[in-house]
């Protein structure tokens, strides 16, 4: 495992989809580079199947939480928004499951390191011009992963 990044915080995003239409991890690449990245913003993508999809390296800085992307890692799953477009907590068992081992297997590689959601991270206003992909739903990521997950940090 290459580490050559100090990683203190893992952020969990949604893709703020609707959970009753799909949203390949093509799809997802594309719409982020649409937006101007170079690649996905996020390092790692769970589709509703519970598939772990790898996005960008973790060597590289991530594009998913404005003022915060040089010391995190950006995971976000597929869904966020119920059928009617809501904000909701939209995550299957699978995506549950394989969330909670790539968050073990990342506090394995990055000891210390916290877990949020980006809505706990209270998107800084400076208007510096970036438009990042979740800022599209301030309930990102639709749950309260630092409560959810603290038990992960703590042991
Ligand atoms: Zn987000």
């Amino acid at each position: 495992m290459i580490k050559q990044r100090n990683i203190t915080l893992i952020v969990v995003h949604c893709t703020a989809s609707r959970c009753t239409s799909n949203l390949t991890p093509e799809a997802l690449d594309s719409m982020h580079k649409r937006q101007g990245f170079v690649e996905c913003g996020y390092h790692y993508y769970i589709t509703k199947d519970g598939t772990i999809h790898h996005m960008r390296d973790i060597t590289h800085i991530g594009a998913h939480a404005k003022g915060f992307n040089t010391p995190s890692i950006g995971v976000a799953y597929e869904g966020g928004l119920n059928a009617a477009g809501r904000a909701d907590d939209t995550r299957t068992d699978a995506q549950k499951q394989s969330l909670e081992i790539l968050l073990r297997f990342l506090l394995l590689t990055y000891p210390g390191a916290k877990i949020c959601g980006h809505r706990d991270l209270s998107p800084d206003l400076n208007h510096n011009g970036t438009i990042e992909p979740c800022e599209y739903i301030k309930q990102c990521p639709c749950f309260d992963a630092a409560t959810e997950y603290l038990y992960l940090v703590e042991s």
